[in-house]
């Protein structure tokens, strides 16, 4: 094996599964150490200066302390576009490729006008505005910080979008009209904590991950509460949900008047995104 997987493998030990190690290494290799495909292998020589191996050295300490490797390679890969990110914003996840997809296979005409609501990184806007033909795409997310990672987001993948700092529990009635509307809001709640992983909990922001025991709806009901003024009559809903609720999540749903309710499965088999029509 390659001497220096060797290494980090060894520094790992105890923190990750041997497994989880030895991916670790490839990524940051590749990723940040720019090694080709036969340097990691072995078949090609690759000698690793003095200042590699301190910043390896910088690196393997943050993993000791359960960082998300994204967050340290500052990148992640979402529906093969590639987006910045940091401590500010959550780490786009799979489930919500899964979301993004729906939208795109279920939306072809031209110029749907859609509204995002809780951007985090941008990944769900910028991959809509990105796939769906002409489409106007606003988002938006109460933190300034996340905005900015977001709009960096935008640049980075060359798409317009228009983004608000808006907190959606505190908007007043609007004028807007939207085709459609999408959401992965804050879903986790405190008693969930338990059972995350340091890495998750530890790291990415509160503010984007938890809601309070007693409200695990508290962004859902908002939202489709707002919907039912501001998407125009035939409008869709998307959510990404917690896969303990979506029993209670479909069921507000038709309480608000919505129909065509239709509840999905992840890959992981877990109940994971609605589509509601309104
Ligand atoms: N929309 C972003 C995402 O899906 C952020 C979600 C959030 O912060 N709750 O990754």
């Amino acid at each position: 094996m390659n001497p220096i997987i060797h290494y980090i493998k060894q520094t790992l030990q105890g923190y990750y599964p041997d497994s989880e190690a030895a991916s670790l290494a490839k990524l940051l290799l590749v990723q940040v150490f720019g090694f080709s495909v036969l340097e990691l292998y072995g078949g090609k020589d690759r000698s690793f200066s003095e200042k590699e191996r301190k910043q390896l050295d910088d690196i393997l300490i943050r993993l000791q302390k359960y960082e998300p490797v994204q967050y340290i390679i500052g990148t992640e890969g979402f529906y093969g576009l590639s987006f910045e990110v940091d401590e500010h914003v959550l780490i786009p996840r799979p489930e919500t490729e899964e979301l993004v997809d729906w939208i795109l296979k279920d939306n072809k005409e031209p110029g749907c006008r859609v509204l995002d609501i809780g951007t985090g990184s941008g990944c769900i806007p910028v991959a809509l505005a990105k796939f769906l033909p002409e489409a106007a795409v606003t988002s938006w997310d109460i933190s300034a910080e996340a905005l900015r990672v977001a709009g960096r987001n935008c640049r980075r993948n060359e798409v317009n979008v228009k983004l608000e700092q808006r907190d959606v529990l505190q908007v007043v009635p609007m004028n807007e009209q939207y085709d459609i509307i999408v959401s992965n809001p804050p879903y986790i709640t405190e008693k969930e904590k338990m059972t995350m992983e340091p890495n998750v909990l530890d790291w990415e922001p509160s503010l984007a991950l938890f809601v309070p025991n007693e409200k695990p709806l508290l962004f859902y009901s908002r939202i489709a509460e707002l919907g039912a003024s501001i998407l125009c009559p035939g409008g869709k809903l998307y959510f990404e949900i917690n896969r303990e609720y979506g029993a209670e999540t479909v069921e507000m749903l038709a309480r608000l008047g919505y129909h065509g309710i239709e509840l999905r499965k992840d890959l992981s088999g877990n109940d994971r995104m609605i589509k509601a029509i309104r």
